[in-house]
């Protein structure tokens, strides 16, 4: 049976909770114990695949299509595992469940409260996960703080959770903040006292609690902290703020987290073997000659809108022993400024995912600036239908060619819906979502990054699909599919044939990059893109003697 570690946050949000869940995870799988990671949202949303960027990040897609929480991206990152729908539940999905329980009449005669039917759903959706994951340990994150109205079913639920698995098979974990006051120079820990106050008002007893800050803990403070929130000494855990996210598991072991966790669970664990993320974390904390980046896209002041491009660039350029220098170019500047200026130091550029017209001739303009220029491209979803409609309008001159998702009326639609998402009205979750074979040209820069012909799983998140009526067109002019749906039908990798590297797909690799496995299309992206010389980068000529 699997034992359960749930995960609130105290203070404020976006305290680290989702790292320090993917955090404990790596402790525990490097002591040879099988996890399984729940991530529960409790807005209204059934998932986030309906919300901005702006509001929510990135939405993270898993092999099975669920549209999930960028969280759900660290813990694949961190664990190096492969999650699927039941690892993100949202009150959304959980109202849903039981208002269609109540219309069918599972529930005759009775009322339909918060504790026991919503609790109850909830609860089941975790134990349907440890059933059918099989894992040695389930570990659960709370989203939100401690206190928000939305969240109280959620904590009522892990609560009874003491109960139901037993005492010995469940553990709470707060992370909270220290907020550090400069006039006194010290870390205070009433906040995080309230907040534990508020958690034990509603009958949970944190078990560990997790202060993150931005200076080291004095030990008199973890000594006032065990005191006032009834938390033993060793399980007051400081976690000061790191130069990199892969670094905190290491800071966690260091503190004792993973042995207190196989103590207090009393669970079966081999010594940790830590080496390989020690090595990972070394070779990201030396200084490397750095790559200029250029992402191109509209949601750039909120960058975790892009986490997952930004992460699978660092894994790509570890690997190569660089530091990715990120320019962060908003597209909808390069339409009022031109491109030269903002683009001119870039190495490399990469047009991201997106949704909607605002900003979209701006990353046209990138894309041309990369094909006239030789910048190495890479296209990820929408910067692949970026990529097809700046080669039409320039390549073949049909200077009207767009998206229909932009231009419904436009004469030359490159990009186009298929005729099954034609008739589909909704929006939540009617996209073409997750795994979907490829099969590769051979000797394309895609199938040398791939390094065979196979056909790959990658993940999917669209609507639009390049158009076949143009195939034959634009391929006479120098376009290559260089991967394609099975059947032929659908182009899921094109490239430009005298380019450097311009290679664009319909799907989104990021999602499938692993700090020490980079996806292949990134990882030559940058390979290329270093060896580019551009302004401010050219050696200096030797003086001769
Ligand atoms: N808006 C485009 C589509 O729906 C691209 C989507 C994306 O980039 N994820 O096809």
């Amino acid at each position: 049976m699997s034992k359960y570690i749930f995960v609130t946050g105290g203070v404020i949000s976006s305290v680290g909770k989702g790292i320090t869940v993917a955090s404990i995870g790596t402790l525990l799988k490097s002591r040879q114990i099988t996890v399984s990671v729940q991530k529960l949202d409790p807005y209204l949303n059934v998932d986030p695949g309906t919300m901005s960027p702006y509001q929510h990040g990135e939405v993270f897609v898993t092999q099975d299509g669920a549209e999930t929480d960028l969280d759900l991206g660290n813990y694949e990152r961190f664990i190096d595992v492969e999650l699927t729908a039941e690892s993100n539940v949202t009150s959304g999905q959980i109202y849903s469940a039981v208002i269609a329980k109540e219309r069918k009449g599972d529930f005759l005669g009775g009322t339909i409260q918060v504790v026991p039917h919503v609790t109850t759903e909830i609860k089941n959706r975790f134990t349907l996960l440890a059933e059918k994951s099989q894992a040695d340990v389930v570990i659960l994150e709370v989203g939100g703080t401690v206190g928000d109205i939305e969240g109280q079913p959620f904590l009522e639920a892990i609560r009874q959770m003491r109960n139901d698995a037993g005492r010995d098979n469940v553990l709470y974990v707060h992370v909270t903040l220290l907020p550090y006051l400069s006039s006194t120079q010290e870390l205070k820990t009433k906040p995080t006292q309230h907040s534990v106050n508020e958690l034990r008002r509603i009958g949970i007893q944190p078990d560990v609690l997790i202060c993150r800050s931005d200076y080291p803990f004095q030990e008199s403070t973890r000594n006032k902290l065990s005191l006032f929130c009834d938390v033993d000494r060793e399980a007051v855990i400081p976690l000061t703020t790191v130069d990199t996210i892969y670094e905190v598991p290491l800071v966690l072991e260091e503190e004792g987290l993973g042995q207190l966790i196989v103590d207090k669970l009393s669970l079966n664990a081999q010594p940790p073997d830590l080496s390989q993320w020690q090595g990972l974390v070394t070779r990201l904390k030396t200084e490397h000659e750095p790559v200029n980046i250029a992402l191109v896209g509209k949601y750039v002041e909120l960058q975790d809108a892009y986490f997952s491009v930004r992460e699978a660039l660092c894994h790509a350029a570890l690997y190569h022993d660089r530091d990715i220098n990120l320019c962060w170019v908003h597209s909808e500047d390069l339409e009022k400024d031109g491109t030269d200026a903002q683009l001119r130091s870039a190495q490399g550029i990469i047009v991201p995912g997106g949704f909607g017209i605002r900003g979209i001739e701006g990353m046209v303009s990138a894309a041309r600036y990369a094909r006239n220029n030789e910048i190495p491209y890479l296209g990820l979803c929408l910067g692949m239908q970026v990529m097809v409609i700046e080669f039409a309008r320039h390549a073949l001159n049909l200077s009207q060619a767009n998206s229909t998702e932009f231009d419904a009326s436009t004469p030359y639609p490159v990009i186009d819906l298929l005729p099954e998402q034609k008739e589909i009205e909704s929006k939540g979750g009617t996209m073409r979502l997750g795994n979907y074979p490829c099969k590769l040209l051979p000797e394309s820069r895609a199938a040398k990054a791939y390094g065979n012909r196979l056909v790959h799983e990658e993940r999917h998140r669209h609507r639009f699909e390049f158009n076949n009526q143009f195939r034959t067109q634009m391929q006479e002019a120098g376009m290559v599919y260089s991967g394609l749906s099975p059947d032929g039908r659908l182009v899921e990798i094109c490239e430009i044939a005298n380019h450097p590297w311009m290679v664009s797909c319909q799907f989104h690799p990021e999602f499938g990059s692993r700090p020490a496995r980079p996806h292949p299309l990134f990882r030559d992206f940058v390979g290329v893109a270093k060896d580019v010389l551009r302004e401010g980068a050219q050696p200096p000529l030797p003086l001769s003697p």
